[in-house]
C-alpha cells in the first residue's frame, strides 16, 4: 500500500470538498485542494450557480454529506431554521451547509489543509509522487492526486455550430440567460430534463413572462416526488439482464407504486450496472435511459407545481421533436424542427435558444486543458461507453494501456461509466468517504475526528 502524507484534489465542488473533509477526518495527512472558481469553492456548479428558486431534488433527510452521520444535514437545516427533514431545501441553502462544513474543518485542520484558487492545467504521475502545474505557474507536488472535475460542459449541437449569444447560449448556468429579453420574445430550450427545468425556473424568476418551448426527442420531463413515505421493505435485487429491471419494476409498481419501486432499486443499481455486459449497458443507454432518468431523478413537488402553473398559462410547452436546422433571422433564430412521428418540418422563430441537453460525457470532446493533456498522454482514457473517465472500483484512473494508476484517482459524476449511479449526493458521499478511508488506511469510523 502507498504511504500517503499529502493528497492533492483538483476541483472544489461537492465531490472534491467532501473528499478533502473525509481525508482530514480519517487521518493525519496533508490535503491541498485546487478550485478555479473561487466563488464556487465548497459548492461547485450545483450549489454555487443556483438561483434563489432552485430547490434540491432530494428531501433533506437523505442529503447528509456524511454517510456515517445520516442526520447531519437535516439537523443543520433545522438549527438554521431553514426546513425540516421531510422538506426540500434550496440549493443555495445546501451550498451554505457545505461551506459551513468546510470552514469548520479548515479551522480544525489549520495548516493540514491548503486551498488554492487556481486552475490545474497539467498533471504528471511520477514514480514517487504527482506533479501538478497550475495556471498561475505554481507547482504542487503530492503523493497522490484525485480529479474531481464535475461534469464536462454540454457540447455544441450540430444545428447550432458556430452560432453565439445572445441568440444561442450554450451554457445554461450563465447568469445572463434572461438578459435583454422582451415581453413577447419566445425562448427555445433544447432538452426537457432537469437542466431545462432549472432554466425555465431561472427565466420565470428573472421576470420573463413570454412563451418558453422545451423540446427533446421524446418530450419526457422529470416526474415529481410524491408525499414522503417509507419505502415498503422486501424489494429484492432483480436477477438476470437489464431487461429484467423493467419487468421487476412493473411487477413491483403494482404492489407499492412506481416511485417506491424505483427507489427500492437504489441499493442494487451500481451492482446491476457492474454485472451487466457492455452490450446490455449500451442497450440501456439507447432505449431505457430517458425513461429511467425521468422516473429516477424526480423534482420537488413545489417545483412541479410551478411548472404546471406555467404550462396552464401556456408560458411553458413541451414538444417531442428534433431540431434539423437553425438560421439567424435578424431578430433571433429560425429553428426548423420535426415533431416526433411526423414527416413534415415546421419553423419556429425564437429570440433565444438555450442548450439544456445536459453534460457532455465524452472525454474526447473535452476542452478543459488538464483533461485534454491527460487524455492525449494516455494517463486517463474514456470508459468503454464514452460517458466519462475510465476507473476501477477503487476509483483509480485507468491509463490508455489498461493499467490502474496507483497515484491518480477520479471521483464524482465522471466515474459514471464504472458505477452508473454516481450523480447525486447519496452516491458521491459514499464514494468519497470510501476513497478517503482507502487512502488513509482507516479501518473504522468510530474513532475518527480531527
Ligand atoms: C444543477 C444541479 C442540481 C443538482 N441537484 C441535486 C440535488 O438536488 N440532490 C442531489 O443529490 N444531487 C443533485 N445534483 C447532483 C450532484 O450534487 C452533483 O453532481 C455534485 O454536486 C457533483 O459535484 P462535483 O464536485 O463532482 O462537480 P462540480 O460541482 O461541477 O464541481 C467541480 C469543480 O471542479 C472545478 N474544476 C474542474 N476542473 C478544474 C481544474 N482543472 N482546476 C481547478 N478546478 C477545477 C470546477 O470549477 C468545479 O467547481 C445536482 C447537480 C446539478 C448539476
Amino acid at each position: 500500500m502507498l504511504k500517503v502524507d499529502h493528497a492533492a484534489i483538483i476541483g472544489g465542488g461537492f465531490s472534491g470538498t467532501l473528499l478533502a473533509i473525509n481525508l482530514l477526518r480519517h487521518g493525519a495527512l496533508r490535503v491541498t485542494m485546487v478550485e478555479r472558481h473561487a466563488d464556487r469553492l465548497g459548492r461547485g456548479l450545483a450549489y454555487g450557480a443556483a438561483q434563489a428558486g432552485h430547490i434540491l431534488n432530494v428531501r433533506a433527510a437523505n442529503m447528509s454529506a456524511l454517510p456515517d452521520q445520516p442526520r447531519h444535514f437535516a439537523d443543520w437545516l433545522a438549527s438554521a431554521r431553514l426546513g425540516q427533514e421531510g422538506s426540500f431545501a434550496t440549493r443555495r441553502g445546501y451550498g451554505a451547509y457545505l461551506c459551513a462544513m468546510l470552514d469548520e474543518v479548515r479551522a480544525l485542520a489549520r495548516d493540514r489543509l491548503t486551498v488554492l484558487a487556481d486552475e490545474a492545467v497539467d498533471l504528471q504521475t511520477l514514480d514517487d509522487g504527482v506533479r501538478i502545474a497550475l495556471r498561475s505557474g505554481t507547482i504542487v507536488t503530492s503523493d497522490v492526486a484525485a480529479l474531481a472535475p464535475g461534469n464536462l460542459p454540454p457540447h455544441d449541437l450540430p444545428a447550432f455550430a458556430g452560432l453565439g449569444g445572445p441568440a444561442y447560449i450554450n451554457d445554461p448556468w450563465a447568469a445572463d440567460i434572461a438578459q435583454d429579453l422582451k415581453a413577447d420574445d419566445r425562448i427555445l430550450l433544447l432538452g426537457t430534463g432537469l437542466t431545462a427545468v432549472d432554466c425555465a425556473l431561472s427565466l420565470d424568476g428573472a421576470g420573463f413572462r413570454g412563451p418558453i418551448i422545451a423540446l427533446s426527442r421524446r418530450g419526457l420531463a422529470p416526474h415529481s416526488h410524491g408525499p414522503a413515505t417509507a419505502c415498503p421493505p422486501g424489494g429484492d435485487r432483480p436477477q438476470g439482464p437489464l431487461s429484467a429491471l423493467v419487468r421487476a419494476l412493473r411487477t413491483r409498481s403494482k404492489d407499492v407504486g412506481w416511485r417506491n419501486a424505483v427507489d427500492a432499486l437504489r441499493p442494487f443499481t451500481q451492482d446491476m450496472w457492474r454485472a451487466a455486459s457492455a452490450e446490455e449497458r449500451r442497450r440501456f443507454l439507447r432505449h431505457l435511459r430517458p425513461y429511467w432518468d425521468v422516473h429516477r431523478h424526480r423534482i420537488a413537488p413545489q417545483v412541479a407545481d410551478r411548472l404546471a402553473a406555467m404550462q396552464a398559462e401556456e408560458r411553458l410547452r413541451i414538444y417531442a421533436a428534433k431540431v434539423t436546422k437553425a438560421d439567424p433571422d435578424g431578430r433571433g433564430l429560425t429553428v426548423h424542427l420535426r415533431r416526433r412521428g411526423e414527416g413534415r418540418t415546421e419553423q419556429l422563430s425564437v429570440a433565444r435558444v438555450i442548450n439544456c441537453t445536459g453534460p457532455l460525457g465524452d472525454l474526447r470532446g473535452a476542452r478543459d486543458p488538464l483533461l485534454k493533456r491527460l487524455t492525449e498522454r494516455g494517463d486517463i482514457r474514456p470508459d468503454p461507453l464514452s460517458i466519462g473517465i475510465d476507473v476501477d472500483r477503487q476509483c483509480h484512473a485507468i491509463a490508455r494501456n489498461g493499467s490502474a494508476q496507483q497515484r491518480l484517482f477520479v471521483v464524482g459524476p465522471m466515474t459514471r461509466g464504472a458505477h452508473w449511479e454516481i450523480v447525486a449526493v447519496p452516491d458521491i458521499r459514499r464514494q468519497v468517504w470510501a476513497l478517503a478511508r482507502e487512502i488513509t488506511g482507516a479501518h473504522w469510523v468510530e474513532a475518527e475526528g480531527l
